[in-house]
């Protein structure tokens, strides 16, 4: 059986695509098939200090309709404001606001 070793939040947060928004969180854009922004996944550290993620899709006219209704409204795409706030399983909790991760 071959362990694929996940990867670690600063291995991640260097890799074409990710764009650092704080300390502890960055972003990856998520693109539909039209080339338009519909969405961004935000990884963070959860408290063991382990790679931890969601995807977030934005209410845009690109995005599916399966995940309209549970979408965030875009207030600015650049920069970034996303609302509300995002708050993740692992318990990170925190705004995307002017293109930055604001912690609750
Ligand atoms: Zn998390």
């Amino acid at each position: 059986m071959t362990t694929i070793p996940l990867k670690t939040w600063e291995e991640m947060s260097q890799e074409p695509g990710s764009i650092i928004i704080g300390p502890t969180s960055f972003i990856v854009k998520s693109i539909n098939k039209n080339d338009e922004w519909v969405g961004i996944t935000e990884w963070h550290k959860d408290r063991e200090g382990t790679l931890c993620g969601g995807w977030v899709p934005f209410d845009v006219p690109g995005i599916d309709e399966f995940y309209r209704k549970n979408a965030w409204q875009v207030v600015s795409l650049d920069p970034l404001h996303i609302e509300p706030s995002l708050l993740c399983s692992c318990g990170n909790h925190g705004f995307i606001r002017n293109g930055k991760w604001e912690p609750c």
